[in-house]
């Protein structure tokens, strides 16, 4: 037999990433994108912050937008798959010195254990939800759906994934495997056998989470945070939308190496990175999966299969942003950069 040895008996604790806090310095702008552009619907108010659901997020909100003046994450929220599995992984947490304790429930979210990662990003984990139910006249007839599709903009269904940029990638992804139960996916290992990259996955998909190392050093930041679209028709539409409403689209679409994810990367107008989920790459249901070793002389493939490539602050830029930059900013955006494309134009033609 060639299966792989199981040394460890893997834990079902962490169903799914359920919620979100984005910070943004520009709430207006963020609601703009998020309301009007891409079909969120606004659930609840409460102090600085707005709460926000795809129409297929089941729960109360997934999106959490707050007021801070520099972009960035609050907080991950992950839901248990049971309330006995959320106790055990608080026990677990706590034992690590990591706990920062229990933060009391707000607008559908239960009461979630707080810790935060060896970089520093605040996590949480719960169990209760209140389930969103849809006004009457916003039911579906079909029964599988929490409510009618939207007509506003183009509208993404759920939350999807969370990247975040790591000082050290190893220490938050072995925290994630060794408390959360996450399993490796892939990984990027450069030749001095730093890990570069990590993508993890709680159940089936190729990853609901992932760790890239933050060339500048500092980690704790977000790199993006995605949502799904779902439908493959609706690429071409967003990429309209978004580039008809000043957005400029950062990288994409294409489709990377590592996961085989269709991805589509924007700035919203709080400065911070956006993922547009298509169609997921694959799933892995092999319980004994060895997780794929992508090295330095595999690395083009592993970012992109196919389309451009990556700008090179998509591996420098995160939020906070800390070093002041002119990098697709809002307020450099759009007109600023058509004017410096086509001064170059201008200049090699005359
Ligand atoms: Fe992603």
């Amino acid at each position: 037999m060639s299966t792989p040895t199981e040394e460890k008996e893997p834990i079902f604790d962490v169903a799914e990433f359920s919620s979100f806090e984005l910070f943004s310095p520009d709430v207006d702008g963020t609601l703009w994108f998020f309301k009007d552009l891409l079909g969120m619907i606004e659930t609840a108010r409460s102090g600085d912050s707005v709460f926000l659901r795809g129409w297929h997020d089941p729960y109360n909100h997934s999106l959490k937008v707050t007021y801070r003046k520099h972009a960035g994450m609050g907080f991950a929220g992950w839901r248990a798959t049971s309330k006995p599995a959320l106790e055990r992984r608080v026990k677990a947490i706590k034992e690590t010195g990591r706990g920062s304790g229990w933060i009391d429930g707000e607008v559908g979210v239960g009461d979630s254990f707080e810790f935060t990662l060896p970089d520093g990003s605040v996590q949480r984990i719960h169990w209760d939800v209140d389930y969103y139910r849809a006004p009457d006249d916003e039911q579906s007839v079909l029964k599988n759906r929490p409510q009618r599709r939207p007509l506003t903009g183009v509208p993404i269904e759920s939350l999807d994934h969370l990247n975040m940029l790591a000082k050290n990638v190893t220490h938050n992804k072995d925290y994630f495997a060794e408390l959360l139960g996450f399993k490796l996916t892939e990984h990027i290992i450069f030749g001095d056998n730093v890990e570069a990259g990590a993508w993890m996955r709680t159940n089936t998909r190729s990853h609901d989470v992932a760790f890239t190392k933050d060339a500048s050093g500092r980690g704790g930041r977000l790199h993006h945070v995605a949502f799904l679209y779902g439908n493959a028709q609706h690429l071409e539409d967003a990429c309209d939308v978004l580039t008809d409403r000043g957005l400029e689209l950062e990288a994409g679409p294409a489709r990377h190496g590592i996961s085989r994810a269709q991805f589509l990367y924007v700035f919203e107008p709080g400065g911070n990175r956006i993922e547009l989920v298509g169609v997921h790459g694959y799933n892995i249901k092999d319980p004994s999966w060895e997780p794929v070793r992508w090295e330095q002389n595999t690395l083009d493939s592993a970012i992109i299969w196919y389309g451009s490539p990556l700008p090179k602050e998509f591996d420098t830029y995160g939020t906070p942003n800390y070093e002041p930059t002119g990098y697709r900013t809002p307020s450099k955006h759009p007109q600023a950069h058509a004017n410096d494309y086509i001064a170059a134009e201008a200049a090699m033609l005359l």
